[in-house]
């Protein structure tokens, strides 16, 4: 089964009614992005930058940074490349960044963006780090865990000040810089309007997103089963995005997990999404479904049951997909 996968590398992912879905992977090491070449993916979707400074005792120096996301663009040749900013905090905590008190719910404690804005030494490195290891190419960033447009608009105010350092002082810059944002805090889904015109690629991490929704911590063995994300709130809510995103210019991502199983990639296709980030060795399976599928009919199936739930939509749509055999 593994090599009929290595066969699918070199063929579109492409559905049987000719739509074709851009098949991206997620990242955190420098060895990750070997997995471009060995899956034939279009790019990394989601380089999780925070992995470099879990492994560190001390707070990795800018020219530490710059080095491995140069190392990474240089790696991943045409292939674009998203960087995320540090996810740190948290539960994810750093014996170099003290917080005043432990956390009672670190996912919804002081984390991500939240440090990065009020710690704001640590974010400025990472733009110079970025930036100037993007010299002469495309830079894409995102910010995890924005809850509000205004929280986009610091970091990317942030970044901004270090690209106009760089120019003041006559370094090379990249060409173009594009800034993404992260919805995996449902508030940030009411206030999608006013943040639109100011990205340029929006990625929805399910992983987050579910459990905020679902009031179910991700990690909590005895809510594996409340946690699931093929429930019809959790694809209204994202169906609705899909909605306010068409229209606009803005690359539309799911980054989350989901998006490398079967059955739930099959149904975010069915809402309107054409772009996953999933873990490298996903690809192969997500292809073949991907090439066994009539997106035409898969949309018609997810109409209908997003309309008129059943009780259990998981079985719901394995039952179906059993039956047209993907
Ligand atoms: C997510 O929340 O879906 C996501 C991609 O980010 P992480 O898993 O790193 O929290
Ligand atoms: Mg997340």
């Amino acid at each position: 089964r593994q090599a009929g996968f290595a066969a699918l590398r070199d063929l579109p992912a492409v559905t049987k009614d000719g739509v074709p879905i851009t098949l991206l992977v997620n990242a955190g090491l420098r060895d990750d992005v070997g997995a471009l070449s060995l899956t034939g993916a279009d790019g990394i979707g989601l380089f999780r930058t925070e992995f470099q400074f879990l492994v560190s005792a001390t707070m990795p120096r800018r020219e530490r940074q710059t080095r491995l996301y140069r190392d990474v663009l240089d790696a991943a040749g045409d292939k674009p490349v998203v960087f995320r900013t540090v996810d740190i905090g948290g539960d994810k905590s750093l014996p170099y960044l003290a917080t005043d008190s432990p956390e009672e719910n670190p996912a919804m404690g002081w984390r991500a963006l939240r440090v990065a804005l009020e710690r704001d030494g640590l974010m400025k490195v990472q733009a110079r780090s970025l930036l100037e290891a993007a010299a002469g190419r495309t830079l894409s960033v995102m910010f995890p865990m924005v809850a509000e447009p205004w929280e986009f608009a610091r970091a990317r105010d942030i970044f901004e000040g270090q690209r106009q350092f760089l120019i003041d002082h006559k370094k090379l810059l990249p060409d173009h810089v594009r800034y993404g944002a992260m919805l995996e805090v449902p508030s940030l889904a009411e206030t999608l309007d006013l943040l639109l015109p100011e990205i340029d690629f929006l990625s929805i991490g399910t992983n987050d997103l579910t459990q905020f929704l679902l009031a179910a911590d991700r990690a909590h063995p005895k809510l594996a089963e409340r946690y699931d994300w093929l429930s019809p709130a959790i694809f209204r809510f994202l169906a609705r995005i899909v909605r306010t995103v068409e229209g606009s210019d803005t690359d539309l991502t799911v980054c989350g997990e989901m998006g490398g199983r079967r059955l739930s990639a099959m149904a975010l296709l069915g809402i309107g999404i054409t772009r996953l980030s999933i873990t490298p060795a996903a690809v192969g399976p997500i292809k073949a479904m991907i090439r066994s599928i009539n997106l035409a009919e898969v949309r018609e199936k997810l109409e209908t049951v997003l309309a008129k739930p059943p009780e259990n939509m998981r079985q719901t749509l394995r039952d179906w997909a059993h039956d047209q055999k993907i």
